[in-house]
């Protein structure tokens, strides 16, 4: 990464911390379940299982995979 890039990562991290962040719903794994991300800082997020709001950590995100996976699985064989 170049320093240029680095104060403009660092940046985006200040305008967030100033004026909040602008969060999208950037995947829908059930209705209960998604994943979110800030446009600005590329931040994510994921419903925790008390349907909080927790950071996406690697782990949470191969769990949302998964289900996401099953789910997907479950509806297909429902049209078939
Ligand atoms: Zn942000």
């Amino acid at each position: 990464m170049s320093l240029m890039e680095m104060k403009f990562s660092i940046s985006k991290k200040v305008l967030c911390a100033v004026f909040g962040h602008k969060i999208i719903t950037s995947k829908k794994i059930t209705s209960h379940l998604k994943e979110y991300q800030c446009t600005i800082c590329k931040m994510e997020l994921t419903n925790d299982e008390k349907g909080g709001i927790t950071f996406l950590t690697p782990e949470l995100k191969e769990i949302n995979d998964a289900l996401e996976t099953f789910c997907q699985k479950k509806l297909s064989l429902k049209q078939h």
